[in-house]
């Protein structure tokens, strides 16, 4: 087994990442350790990069890894030594959201997902015998080595790509499960996106998959609406300051059905909700910023609209990511066209390329 890995490690808030190596601990009872192929940048390791989100630095951060289990810790008896597998968020199995099938509301999500540590304590990297915190996400994927957990280790099929598998363990999932989870989008209905990054073109993918009549994509960036248009949107809308509830009007009258808001900006999701038809609903993924509200007037609410919220695409990785795999093998669920592929040294590049908009879904892969 190896004992050292080499990870992107964050050693200060708004700095780059640097690739170093770094010594790596054994997996203890209910672990797995895994050894990487490739690892998907999601928004919330930016936003750990950029801000102040209550975990200990230095880390090595990455959440949506995939590759192959070296070895398991006591009790793990869902993956073996071998197995090919996509991780994903972690969560308790015990608290009573986990209970009821829902462990993306784990009530220790915080404590698995962001403490820097494992739960048993340990901390997951060292390097001259000065902690380097992990865990992150259950797993710490920008590095060759990752241990994981049995709940978020997920299964994953011969004939998927690591690069390509990746993202269903955070960004494909969340966005894709808001549109098939949370609103149960339908072929008879009017679908729209606002914010068209990866997480809004997986759930624009959804709507495609369901035969959603009328699918409008809504963005700043005229190129991603442009892919937008490949993937299946029938209508795109650039934000460029217009009134956004009357450009969805103009395209349905009677307003939008469905309505997935990967924004987080006020504005917008005021004029999604004005912009729903009657019975319609939004739903809301992305993390405001500190100190947002939204005023709206709750007359709206009365015509059987709702305002909702969901984190993780309201999903339970171990039977959502197979299920969308499948959609994906398929043909279903083509996501290939979102992917750009990094070496895992290129990282600041990839998280570079991100912000700009120049690749929509960087992939770092470690071979
Ligand atoms: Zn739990
Ligand atoms: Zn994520």
């Amino acid at each position: 087994m190896p004992t050292s890995t080499r990870a992107a490690v964050l050693r200060q808030r708004g700095q780059p990442y640097s690739i170093e190596t770094v010594e790596l601990t054994d997996p203890g009872p209910g672990q797995v350790l895994v050894k990487l192929a490739a690892c998907g940048i999601c928004f919330t390791d930016v936003g750990v990069q950029r801000y102040e989100q209550g975990t200990p630095l230095p880390q090595v951060l990455g959440h949506e890894g995939a590759g192959t289990v070296l070895a398991v810790g006591a009790g793990v008896t869902n993956v073996a030594a071998g197995d090919r597998v996509v991780l994903s968020y972690a969560s308790c199995g015990a608290c009573p959201s986990c209970s009821h099938d829902h462990p993306q509301y784990c009530a220790n999500f915080m404590a698995l997902n962001y403490a820097g540590v494992l739960p048993d304590g340990r901390v997951p990297f060292t390097q001259a015998g000065q902690p380097i915190y992990g865990g992150f996400f259950g797993q710490s994927s920008f590095a060759d080595h990752a241990i994981a957990y049995a709940r978020n280790t997920v299964k994953l099929a011969d004939d998927v790509p690591f690069a390509l598998a990746a993202p269903f363990g955070c960004g494909l999932q969340t966005g894709a499960g808001t549109a098939y989870n949370t609103l149960n989008v339908q072929a008879d209905q009017a679908f729209a996106v606002m914010g068209a990054g990866s997480v809004g073109l997986a759930a624009l993918l959804a709507a495609v998959d369901r035969g959603c009549h009328t699918i409008i994509a809504v963005d700043r960036v005229a190129e991603r609406l442009d892919l937008a248009r490949k993937l299946g949107a029938t209508h795109t809308i650039l934000a460029d300051g217009r009134d956004l509830m009357l450009a969805l009007r103009e395209v349905v009258a009677t307003g939008i059905d469905r309505i997935v808001d990967t924004t987080g900006a006020s504005a917008v999701i005021r004029a999604g909700l004005e912009a729903l038809a009657s019975r319609g609903e939004l739903a809301m993924l992305a993390v405001t910023a500190p100190g947002t509200e939204i005023t709206f007037n709750p007359n709206t609410l009365l015509g059987g609209r709702s305002l909702l919220g969901a984190v993780e695409g309201d999903a339970d990785p171990q039977s959502f990511i197979p299920w969308l795999i499948d959609r994906h093998r398929a043909g279903r669920f083509n996501h290939a066209p979102l992917v750009t592929e990094y070496p895992l040294a290129a990282i600041n590049e990839a998280v570079a390329d991100m912000a700009s908009g120049k690749a929509v879904k960087p992939v770092l892969v470690m071979e």
